[in-house]
């Protein structure tokens, strides 16, 4: 997150991560000149090759970058091997409708379609929910993490398909699996406002809140949802249920969390210490500035 300040003729600003533009927002209602932003860096590839910089742009036109001292740290994701059945394949193709397929595709290449096509249509259609999004602040304090739950698969997990002793597909886990009992509740993990609730391809029967300030989270697989768009809900508000509806094996919440659409780990985002080290005294070092 970076806090700034813009003048009064900026009319767009932000932090531009390699080509991409994550959108600031003014941090009080009083004034919009203090702004904070946002922002994720890719989750793949090198740290060098990654750029960021401020950016603004006034209502001439004219464009601003500077840059701003940052550390990015190294993280490595884990290998997961996931051996595909055949009856994991039938089970698989069985819960998505079968006019999405095409007529004589044999059941690999169903499944391959789920797992490629669909699923970067499905983070495409997220990517477009959180274009728009609410610049006033809903969220307070951690977000929540699903009750007595185990942690089945983590952000980042790189996983490899197998088929018959070959590899046949690759993809990241772009958010983090908890399992609980079957059918267990689930909770909106933070204040904020229920942008989507249906049917989302791989994701099943899912929920998507918008907290605010470009910050939202996922909730996949559910069994049944229990809320609809537009609606307000609170931290710890029952917004479902789980199940496995969608690309899912078993019973279990898929949350995601993510940054101006962009996925990213959660597990930060569940740490109050990390939330009052990061974000909060941030915020309170920024209006003891102000004030002097
Ligand atoms: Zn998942």
């Amino acid at each position: 997150m970076v806090i700034y300040r813009i003048s009064t003729d900026t009319e767009e600003s932000g932090v531009l991560v390699n080509d991409r533009l994550f959108p600031g927002v003014p941090i009080g209602e009083t004034s919009r000149e203090m702004c904070l932003c946002y922002f994720a860096v890719p989750y793949q590839g090198k740290k060098d090759d990654i750029s960021l910089y401020l950016w603004a742009k006034d209502r001439a036109e004219n464009v601003t970058q500077g840059p701003f001292f940052y550390h990015i740290r190294k993280k490595r994701f884990r290998k997961d091997k996931i051996r595909i059945s055949e009856r994991l394949l039938d089970a698989l193709i069985s819960s998505f409708p079968a006019e999405i397929f095409e007529h004589d595709a044999s059941s690999i290449e169903k499944y391959l379609f789920i797992n490629r096509e669909l699923r970067k249509t499905n983070s495409d259609e997220l990517q477009e929910h959180c274009r728009s999004f609410i610049e006033e602040r809903l969220w307070n304090g951690p977000w929540l993490r699903m009750k007595n739950a185990a942690t089945m698969a983590l952000f980042g997990d790189q996983r490899v398909y197998y088929y018959g002793g070959k590899i046949i597909d690759r993809s990241v886990h772009l958010g983090v699996d908890l399992a609980s009992l079957a059918r267990a509740p689930v909770q909106a993990a933070n204040n904020g406002r229920v942008v989507l609730a249906r049917d989302l391809g791989i994701y099943g029967q899912s929920v998507l809140i918008d907290h605010g300030q470009g910050l939202s989270t996922l909730y996949g697989h559910l069994n049944g949802i229990a809320v609809t768009v537009g609606q307000s809900v609170t931290k710890g508000e029952i917004i479902g249920n789980s199940g496995k509806t969608g690309l899912a094996t078993g019973d279990h919440l898929h949350f995601g969390f993510l940054v101006h659409g962009v996925p990213v780990n959660p597990i930060e985002w569940w740490d109050s210490h990390w939330i009052k080290d990061n974000i909060e005294q941030k915020l309170r070092n920024i209006d003891n500035l102000i004030r002097k």
